[in-house]
């Protein structure tokens, strides 16, 4: 019976792992789009999240001190979970605690006033699409502002701010940058495009943010490391962050705070590989950086896009964070050798800090301390349509998440 078992978890492993060869082989060459659907389709498969939701509940059978609570630190990691209902799969045995890896979540009210305060100063300020609807004070947002008949436009490419400064040459155009790591390179791009084009009517509001402060700030805060209020045993690293800062910088997770950190990707089987991975490394104590993900992320990450940050932008002192606060060296603001890019040299607009609307409490949901389904205003007063605060309003926002997929089950 022993053998039998074996064998049959032997041809299990292979199985997985040759299907899992092929499909990466044939995704590296040169297919047409519905070949490349069909490849990803062994990430989607039925019976290997069957079989890997099995193997996690074996595994973790003998860990003390279950659920093993997992962070994950990224909007689309929190909305493939919800979506495909593989917290439900995994319940007592994995508790997901999303953290703050929503671009659009963690914008503090005070950007969103500032932004509004300047497309009401006659520029054209562009921006991408989620951000319109993010509230500022008093609920007040850029959709509202557009309304009201200011110029405000939503992009899907940032540089195409080149053209409307073109066509506009008489008008102040802005673009309102946010993003982590995976946008950052792209802002990088229209600054020195602009630069090399001789644009003098464009320029940037820097929101970018950075990965490892927020993680590092969360790992320190004192919910976690005294009050012992928000327990996190792991983390599934962010999978398109990690495609540009690869997976050396969560090594110092590792080694500082003792924590297993999986690097995934965005398909069932992806997640749930990340989990496997992570309950063995804590069943072993055997803690590591590791990559889940390897068909899209290697250790050095991609250099060109690093240089292309390193040279336009650096580190702020400091930069608040909606619902985690001023977190040192946590964002980026553009050098001085591009400072004529700098819309925040260039209008010098001050706008003071402001609460956050009553009873929401996206900065608890951020930090891991409360789930959105705590929220008194969840599915009633607040909803996709009429977001109350941030986390309501990208699909990758927790609340946005929890109401599209699990509305039926927890409106009240
Ligand atoms: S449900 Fe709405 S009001 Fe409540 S925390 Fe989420 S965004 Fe804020």
């Amino acid at each position: 019976m022993r053998f039998k078992l074996t064998h049959k978890y032997l041809l299990f492993r292979l199985s997985i792992f040759f299907s899992f060869l092929k499909q990466t082989v044939k995704l590296k060459q040169k297919l047409r789009p519905s070949q490349k659907m069909e490849a990803f389709k062994v990430f989607r498969d039925a019976t290997l999240v069957e079989a890997l939701v099995k193997r996690i509940k074996k595994e973790a059978e003998d860990l003390p001190n279950r659920p093993v609570h997992v962070m994950d630190f990224c909007g689309s990691h929190t909305q493939v979970i919800v979506k495909e209902g593989i917290d439900q799969l995994l319940e007592n045995y994995i508790k997901f605690i999303h953290g703050p890896g929503c671009p659009v979540c963690v914008l503090p009210q005070e950007r969103v006033d500032l932004a509004i305060q300047l497309a009401k100063s006659g520029v054209i300020l562009c921006t991408y699409g989620d951000v319109l609807r993010v509230p500022g004070s008093n609920r007040f947002s850029l959709l509202h502002a557009k309304a009201e008949g200011y110029d405000v436009r939503m992009l899907y490419l940032c540089l195409e701010t080149i053209k409307i400064a073109q066509e506009n040459p008489n008008k102040e155009v802005v673009f309102f940058a946010i993003g982590f790591e995976t946008t950052t390179p792209h802002t990088a791009s229209l600054i020195l495009k602009a630069k090399e084009l001789g644009i003098k009517n464009l320029s940037v509001v820097c929101n970018h943010v950075v990965t490892p402060a927020a993680v590092q700030h969360i790992l320190n805060s004192p919910e976690v490391r005294e009050y012992g209020k928000v327990r996190i045993d792991a983390f599934i690293g962010p999978g398109h962050v990690s495609t540009i800062i690869g997976t050396k910088p969560y090594e110092y997770f590792v080694e500082e705070f003792r924590k297993p950190v999986a690097i995934s990707g965005f398909e069932p089987v992806d997640i749930l590989s990340s989990i496997l991975a992570i309950v063995r490394q804590l069943k072993t104590r055997n803690y590591k950086v590791e990559n889940c993900y390897q068909r899209a992320v290697d250790k050095e990450g991609n250099k060109k896009a690093q240089e292309l940050v390193a040279q336009v932008f650096e580190l702020r002192k400091s930069f608040k964070w909606r619902g985690l606060g001023v977190i040192p060296y946590s964002a980026l603001k553009i050098r001085k050798e591009y400072e004529d890019y700098d819309a925040e040299k260039k209008f010098q607009i001050k706008v003071s800090s402001s609460q956050e609307p009553k009873g929401c409490i996206c900065g608890a949901v951020l930090r891991g301390l409360r789930a959105p389904t705590d929220c008194t205003l969840f599915g009633n007063v607040c909803t996709p349509e009429n977001p109350m605060g941030s986390c309501m309003v990208s699909p990758e926002g927790a609340c946005n998440a929890y109401f599209r997929y699990r509305y039926g089950v927890y409106a009240v």
